[in-house]
Formats: structure tokens, sequence, C-alpha cells
């Protein structure tokens, strides 16, 4: 692929907003650079707020049954135009095609639940709260609102918001992760074509600074991010602090318990797909498991065999299971928390660092690791390792097993494999994560229930997608009106 220049849509119009600096992507497979992204400045920023701005007018009263009809046309253009964009996610994330159509798909779901917002922006009414009086809540738009996305689901996060903010009214600005901004334009180019108003959806391109802007300026009323803990604890203090809304989704390490009546060959197959899948690069990833009594020889025995069973590669080509990394210096980081495992006594069963794929050299490959017998009291129990990295634990005990789940600081997803409905539904009560999977190990949401993440792993109070989306895009107005009936005798 040629070298290209990822520009903004400002106002309706590709441009690089005065912008003079530009960060490399880079092809995570190949090592190769295939695009140049400008990185907008506070003044770049600026114009795009007050084309928002401008926007905002007409949009918020615009009637909702006509707002929702470029959705629906961006529905079908996305559906037309699935697998050019799950290609540039595998050229520019690393995922499989796979893996890249299926993150597209579970975007598309979110245009398709913003689609009945003339049903989900009803507000509530009550006739007659004392003689004459009615009373009514309605649901109003907050403005320019913005989202911050990470570099793991390049469409798919982006599509948690865009839709609900636009339905609802506002006028929204998306800054992508500067490490995958392609994806991006590629929703853009059908943006464009799906006919919203000048200034309504806009795309700013860069990385910290121009966040920090978007924070500051005034005319931003609500931010929308995803990404790692530090950052989202960061974001969501300097956005409140400058007296906006904010949801600020964090990262994770999700725990799963195997217990000694789950079926050993679904349970396997089943986390091994969301351990080692995307690379590991998922905020729902397995990345511990927690395995309880006699479960633990048969689980360590099958799980070492799927990892040594992956297929590793570039994925564009068929066949290939797992992607690489991201960087570099993921990759670095990667290799250096499994070794810092190996010193706090942990056993490899797996090992897959060092490794290379052929024909691919400069790619950033980290093949499918096992750490056995993890302490839980130890640094690699608790960090985010953000590669396909599995942890195995041990309890005598459902009882432990659940303490173990719930010493972590994060809560962004918690798993069980069992046959058993009454360990199911004690776990289902007592785990201490937002998002809980009972014989599933990728506990992902659907558009229409919000993505729950707790503790560590989310700041804020409304969630991303479905009904906790209209909320966090709108303020409610209650409205008290006083008609009293003899007032209509007099006409
Ligand atoms: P990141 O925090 O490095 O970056 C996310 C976004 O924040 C990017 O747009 C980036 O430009 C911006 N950013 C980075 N540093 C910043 C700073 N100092 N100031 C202002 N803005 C800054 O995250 P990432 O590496 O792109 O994504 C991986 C992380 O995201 C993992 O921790 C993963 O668990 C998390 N994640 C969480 C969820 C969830 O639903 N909770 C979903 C996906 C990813």
């Amino acid at each position: 692929m040629d070298s290209a220049r990822v520009l903004n849509y400002i106002n309706n119009e590709w441009t690089d907003a005065g912008a003079d600096e530009t960060g490399p992507v880079v092809n995570p497979a190949t090592g190769e650079a295939i695009a140049e992204v400008v990185l907008t400045a506070p003044d770049g920023v600026g114009r795009a707020v007050e084309a928002g701005e401008r926007a905002f007018a007409e949009w918020r009263e615009t009637p909702v049954v006509e707002r929702v009809q470029p959705l629906y046309r961006l529905k079908m253009l996305l559906e037309e135009h699935l697998d050019e964009i799950a290609a540039t996610i595998t050229d520019e994330c690393g995922k499989t095609l796979a893996e890249s159509a299926g993150e597209v798909r579970r975007g598309i779901e979110n245009v398709e639940v913003a689609c009945g917002m003339p049903t989900l922006i009803q507000g509530y009414s009550n006739e007659d709260i004392a003689r004459g009086i009615d009373e009514q809540m309605i649901r109003q738009p907050l403005g320019v609102v913005t989202a911050i996305t990470p570099f793991n689901f390049p469409a798919m996060i982006p599509l948690w918001f865009l839709p609900y903010a636009v339905a609802t009214g506002n006028c929204f600005i998306l800054k992508p992760s500067e490490r995958v901004p392609m994806t991006a334009v590629k929703l853009f180019e059908l943006i464009e074509q799906a006919g919203f108003p000048k200034g309504v959806v806009q795309l700013v391109n860069g990385a910290a600074q121009t966040v920090d802007a978007l924070l500051d300026h005034p005319g931003i009323r609500a931010v929308s991010f995803v990404g790692s803990t530090p950052v989202a604890r960061y974001i969501y203090g300097r956005a409140t602090a400058n007296g906006k809304r904010a949801q600020c989704q964090g990262g994770a390490k999700n725990p799963v318990i195997i217990m000694p009546d789950a079926d050993q060959e679904t349970t396997t197959r089943i986390m091994a797909d969301s351990a080692f899948g995307c690379a590991g690069q998922r905020c729902l990833a397995a990345s511990v498991a927690v395995i309880v009594g006699e479960a633990r020889g048969r689980f360590a025995e099958s799980i070492g065999e799927a990892a040594a069973g992956r297929r590793v590669g570039y994925g564009r080509e068929d066949g290939v299971e797992m992607g690489p990394v991201i960087s570099p210096e993921s990759r670095a980081r990667i290799e250096q928390l499994v070794a810092a495992g190996e010193g706090e006594g942990a056993k490899l069963i797996a090992d897959g660092r060092g490794r290379a794929v052929s024909g691919y050299e400069d790619g950033n490959w980290v093949f499918p690791t096992v750490l056995d017998r993890v302490p839980p009291e130890g640094e690699i129990a608790k960090t985010e390792i953000f590669g396909p990295v599995l942890s195995l634990m041990h309890a005598e005990t459902l009882e432990e097993a659940i303490g173990l789940v719930n010493a972590r600081t994060y809560g962004n997803m918690a798993c069980i494999f069992t046959s058993s409905g009454a360990s199911a539904r004690k776990f289902r009560h007592e785990a201490d994560a937002g998002n809980v999977g009972i014989n599933v190990a990728v506990a992902a949401p659907m558009a229409f229930f919000p993505f729950s993440g707790w503790n560590e792993s989310f700041f804020g109070d409304l969630h991303a997608q479905g009904r906790h989306g209209v909320e966090f895009y709108t303020q409610t107005k209650v409205v008290v009106e006083r008609w009293p009936r003899e007032w209509s005798r007099k006409f």
C-alpha cells in the first residue's frame, strides 16, 4: 500500500486543519509504514468544535424520525463495505480478517439500535399530579460531544458512541487512536455518503495534545473515552473538572473460574479463543484462569496444547488464527511481564517469546503463552498484560475461587465454567465485575445492553451502548403545567 496522509473531516471537508505534525501508522505484521496521520493542534480542534456548535442549532430542531435516516443509510453502507473495512483493520491493527469482520458486525449492531431512537428517547408523563396540573419529563441533547477511542477495536468502539450521540440530536467529534486512524477514515467516507448535515459528525486526528484541547474546550459538553486505566482516570478527572459529563472505560484483568464439573473440551476451546483471540488485545480477554479442585491438571494440559497448536501469522492469510500485537514496545512489555511472572515463581507451560513468523520477520510476534501457578499476591496476577498470555491459579473451593476473582482492582469481566446451576447462580450474584459470563469467556454485551465495566475498569456512571447511551447523551427536562379546566370555558 502506498504511504497515505490521514486527514481530519471537519465541517464535511477533508482537511489537515493546519496541522504541521504527523505520526506514523505501521502495519504490525509487516513492520511497514503504511500512512502518516495528522496530529491536530488546539486551533484545529477549535475549528471542529465551532462547526459542531453551528450545526447543533439546526440539528437539535430536526425531528428524531429524520435524524435517524442517515443512520439507516450508514447501516446499509457499512454492510456493503464490510470486507473493505475489515481489511483496513487487519492492516493497521493486526487482527485476522474474521476477527476484523466480527468487530465491524458488532459496530453495525449499535447503528441498528440507535435507529430505534424515536422510541428510545421517549420521556414519561403523568396527567393530574394535582387537579389540572400535568408533569412530563422530556430528553434533550447536550450540544457538541466527543469520543476518544483506543487502538484495539478501531471500527466497533467509535460506533459504541457515534450513532447514539447523533440520533439524540448532538453533534459528534471522534478522536480515534493515532495508531489505527485509517479505519476511521473508511467509516467517515461512508458517513459522508450517508448524508449528515455539515458539522454533525466530525473526525479529528491526533494524540495527547489533541485530547487535551478537546477536554479543555468549553464548547465540548460530554466526553466518552475507552482506553487504558491511567488515561481513563486522567481524562475523567480533567473532563469533569471542566464541568463536562464523562464516561471513561479503562483496562482489565479478567478472571475466569473453571469448576471440576465444566465440560472440558468446550471450556478449553472457548478459553483459548478468549485468551489468544485478537492476540489477547481485547478488553474482555480471559487473562486469569482460576482452576478449582481436580480440574487443575486436565485444564493446564489441554490449554497448553491449544496454545501450542494455534496458528499465528499475518491476519490477511487463510487459516491464520492469531495476528501480531500492536507495536514493538507492546511486544517488549509483554515479554518483560512474562519474565517477571517467572521471577515470581510461575511456571511456563507455553512460551511465546522470541518467535517470528516466516516471511514476516519484522512483525510484532508474541505466540500464545501460558503461565501456571501464578501467585495470587504477586504483581503479574494484578497487572494488565494486554497480550496473548493466560495466567493459571488454583483454588480448592468455589468460595476460594470467588475470593481470588474479587481480590482484583479491575472489574471489566468475570466468568465461570460449570454445569451446576447453583454454582453459576452464586457466582453471578457475588462476582465483583460489571460484565459476567456463564459458560462464556468473552461476555460482550449486545448493543442493546450497557457495556458495564466496574471498579478501575470504569469511571463514571452511565456506560456505553443502548439505553445508557441515550441517557448519557441527553439531559432531562421536567415540565409542570397548570391548565385549569375552567379556563377552557372562557372561549
Ligand atoms: P490508551 O489509553 O493508550 O489510548 C486510548 C486513547 O487515549 C487514544 O486515543 C490515545 O490517543 C489517547 N491518549 C493516550 N495517552 C493519552 C494521554 N496521556 N493524554 C490524553 N490522551 C491520551 O489505550 P490503547 O493502548 O489505545 O488501548 C488499550 C487499552 O484500552 C487497554 O488497557 C484495554 O484494556 C483498554 N480497553 C478497554 C475497553 C473497555 O471497554 N473497558 C475496551 C477496549 C480497550
